[in-house]
């Protein structure tokens, strides 16, 4: 019986093997088909004012519904379109739409706020970047200043000097500029020291164990003092308790974003949090 059962248990992990390859040779497909055909959605995180609980602004996700496999995690995607080069289109398609979803909430009279987004470095890496930037600002009526660009530490110190040309153009037409994921790439102190970015964002790893993990809360504190001596902004991601907002304020980082205040947000729910702020 026992035989049996283990058999059946190899059998099962055979089938599941095979058809997860199945599904990265057709995901991939079905992704070009997805960014075309609106199974592709934007959700929307607040970020806050850690002392005064204002909402500052919104951090752009993509999420996949895909007809017959449901919703597919980013974990899984982007991945998958940074492989087939697809995250150009995927970055594209999400920042055209939440530009054109951010001067939308404008127009109905809601508080203009900033809106991230998240740029692979496939996408930064563009020679037409400024061009397209620019060019959906144009077409969508976005004010610059309420654009801020999400990129990781690899992207930018992939190439630093060839990055601080791109982000001083960027910069120079009004853009913001954040780090993310900060401290789990590399990092050269002599350039963050001359980057031209506006924020830095604490990684949601070490924000997980602050009240527990004394390695975590020198990390944090250093990553905050730093941000603090370069007049840089810096926000947490990945709040999920009281206990940690309390650490983050006490140690002086201004902003948050995490499950404690909100989940990334359909369009609909974030109208209806604005209504109730309002
Ligand atoms: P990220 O840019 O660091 O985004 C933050 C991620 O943390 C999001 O995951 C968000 O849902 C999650 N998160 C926020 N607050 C909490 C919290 O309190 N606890 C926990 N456990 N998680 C929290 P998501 O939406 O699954 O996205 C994962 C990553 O996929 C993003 O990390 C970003 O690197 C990438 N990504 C998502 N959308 C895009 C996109 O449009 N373009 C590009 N290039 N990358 C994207
Ligand atoms: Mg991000
Ligand atoms: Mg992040
Ligand atoms: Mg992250």
């Amino acid at each position: 019986k026992e035989k049996g059962k283990d058999n059946y248990q190899v059998y099962v992990r055979e089938q599941e093997k095979q058809s997860v390859a199945l599904h990265s040779f057709s995901l991939e497909t079905s992704l070009r088909r997805a960014i075309h055909n609106e199974e592709l959605t934007v959700h929307y995180q607040p970020q806050y004012n850690a002392v005064k609980g204002e909402l500052i602004g919104v951090e752009a996700l993509a999420r996949w519904n895909h007809p017959e496999w449901g919703n597919i995690p980013p974990s899984q995607f982007i991945p998958l379109a940074e492989e087939s080069g697809l995250i150009t289109l995927l970055d594209q398609w999400v920042l055209r739409r939440a530009c054109e979803q951010a001067k939308s909430w404008f127009d109905q009279g809601f508080a203009p706020m900033r809106v991230s987004i998240n740029l692979s470095m496939l996408q930064f890496r563009q020679p037409n970047l400024l061009h397209f930037i620019s060019r959906v600002l144009w077409e969508t009526s976005l004010p610059p200043k309420y654009l801020n660009l999400e990129l990781t530490e690899s992207t930018v110190m992939d190439n630093p000097e060839t990055a601080m040309h791109i982000l001083n153009q960027l910069r120079s037409m009004g853009i913001r500029i954040s780090l993310d994921d900060f401290g789990v790439g590399y990092s050269s102190l002599n350039y963050i020291k001359k980057l031209p970015i506006d924020t830095i964002k604490i990684d949601q790893s070490f924000v997980r164990d602050i009240l527990e993990d004394i390695d975590d809360q020198a990390i944090v504190q250093t990553i905050i003092t730093l941000s603090h001596a370069l007049h840089l902004n810096v926000i947490a991601e990945g709040v999920e308790n009281e206990g940690q907002l309390e650490y983050l304020r006490m140690h002086k980082c201004e902003e948050i974003q995490g499950f404690l205040y909100s989940k990334p947000l359909p369009e609909e729910e974030v109208v209806k949090l604005f209504c109730r702020m309002a």
